[in-house]
């Protein structure tokens, strides 16, 4: 067993005192962000050494004897804005370095800024479905309810910090748990991540599933749209616009958290529901490379869309990852060059341009284009690992299921455990 680090992002809802504190707070730690960043572009424009982090924390008893209003701020919390600030200082010189000609000193936080108090090791408490923190500013206490079904073992908490977003705050946890270890159970999934169906899968058993992607994103883009139409219509920056400007980012937000929501939840479901301890999916980059060099101009704003809906599914992928490792199962990003145009049967390759669903092979392989990708990825994977036996059982099973069909078979809706899955349609015995 080894550890690894989670962390978990939860909305709190401050009163309106407990925000003003909120505010009180991380005002201090802004100031302190900003003094500590002159003192450090100063010595950089100067070429004097030695502001460094420990130089700039050991300061930090003099000022709050010189303004005592710092000590507002649990000290571990003002210690953290400083190392923030070494670690963005470091990330430029790093970036120069390599020849990022283009890096940026880190910026002077403005008035409307929120700075994120990040309380490491101390200075918070977690229990009974609440979080509280330590402050100096008054007696009010920084409690903040966390609903029922997160549940943390208050000795694995490492950190926790309080952000704020469009006036929206929220705790980020960051707490340690033993990874459990992985078995090889012999049973696999092979998952292709597509737009229209997110995900097309096969297990090592030859049974398929396929869910249909679900976009928020396009209804919503319809109505930011249309108000981001009627914003241009006003005066820039006037009121009016101002309120256009506000709907439009309060749709944006929807369409990312229900992209997210829907996410998160599909990941948690293909991890749990099925048997098979190792996930396999291609690697995105590749995806990426093939269509740009496959897809024709006319098809370019088709082609952005597809390259953008590749960071959203690297995100998805980032959820499989953790949330597999969270239970003992291990996701395996795997060469997927050509998986869409190769045969699984004959291995011909295909030309296989995005709006060719199916294939249509001569040795007789008719199959929907995203089965027949991941079929291939589950048979690439299958031949390389030594271990498994089954790899022509694997194809067998496929030929019965595969062979035959004439059009592409309706995707399977839901998502049942791995057994109530049915296999796709005909079975020709
Ligand atoms: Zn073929």
């Amino acid at each position: 067993m080894k550890p690894m680090r989670l962390t978990q992002k939860i909305r709190i809802f401050p009163t309106l005192e407990q925000e003003e504190v909120l505010w009180k707070l991380s005002e201090k730690c802004r100031l302190i962000y900003n003094f500590a960043l002159a003192e450090r572009r100063d010595a950089y424009r100067h070429g004097i050494k030695g502001v460094t982090y420990r130089k700039q924390q050991n300061d930090l008893p003099i000022i709050k004897k010189h303004y005592p209003e710092y000590s507002w701020v649990y000290s571990k919390v003002l210690q953290y804005v400083l190392r923030t600030l070494a670690a963005d200082y470091e990330s430029f010189f790093a970036l120069r370095k390599n020849g990022h000609a283009d890096a940026r000193l880190p910026r002077f936080k403005g008035k409307q800024y929120f700075t994120t108090m990040v309380y490491n090791q101390s200075g918070f408490k977690l229990e009974h479905g609440k979080v509280s923190f330590s402050h100096n500013y008054n007696d009010l206490p920084l409690e903040f309810a966390i609903p029922a079904k997160f549940f943390f073992d208050d000795k694995k908490v490492k950190q926790v910090a309080i952000s704020e977003q469009n006036k929206r705050y929220f705790v980020t946890i960051t707490y340690e748990m033993e990874e459990p270890l992985f078995m090889d159970n012999g049973r696999y999934q092979a998952i292709d991540l597509g737009i229209t169906h997110i995900i097309t899968a096969v297990n090592s058993q030859g049974k398929f599933l396929v869910v249909n992607n679900q976009r928020p994103d396009k209804y919503w883009n319809q109505k930011i749209a249309k108000i981001q139409a009627r914003r241009d219509r006003c005066k820039k920056f006037s009121n009016k616009w101002k309120f256009f400007n506000r709907i439009k980012r309060k749709y944006e937000r929807k369409r990312d958290d229900q992209l997210k929501d829907f996410q998160h939840k599909l990941s948690t479901k293909v991890v749990n529901n099925t048997k098979a301890n190792t996930l396999i999916v291609g690697e995105l980059q590749v995806k990426a490379m093939a269509q740009s060099t496959k897809v024709p101009n006319f098809m370019r704003s088709g082609l952005n869309r597809a390259t953008q809906s590749t960071g959203t599914l690297g995100r998805f992928v980032q959820f499989l990852t953790y949330k597999s490792k969270r239970v003992g199962k291990r996701l395996i990003e795997f060469d997927e060059r050509n998986t869409s145009r190769e045969c699984y049967m004959c291995g011909k390759l295909h030309y296989m341009p995005l709006w060719e669903r199916v294939m249509n092979c001569e040795c007789g392989n008719v199959i929907a284009r995203d089965k027949n990708s991941c079929v291939v990825l589950m048979k690439r994977f299958l031949s390389q690992n030594a271990k498994w036996t089954g790899y022509q059982v694997f194809l067998d099973n496929l030929r019965h299921t595969a062979k035959g069909k004439t059009k592409v078979p309706s995707p399977i809706r839901g998502y049942g455990s791995e057994d109530s899955q049915e296999a796709p349609s005909v079975r020709v015995g």
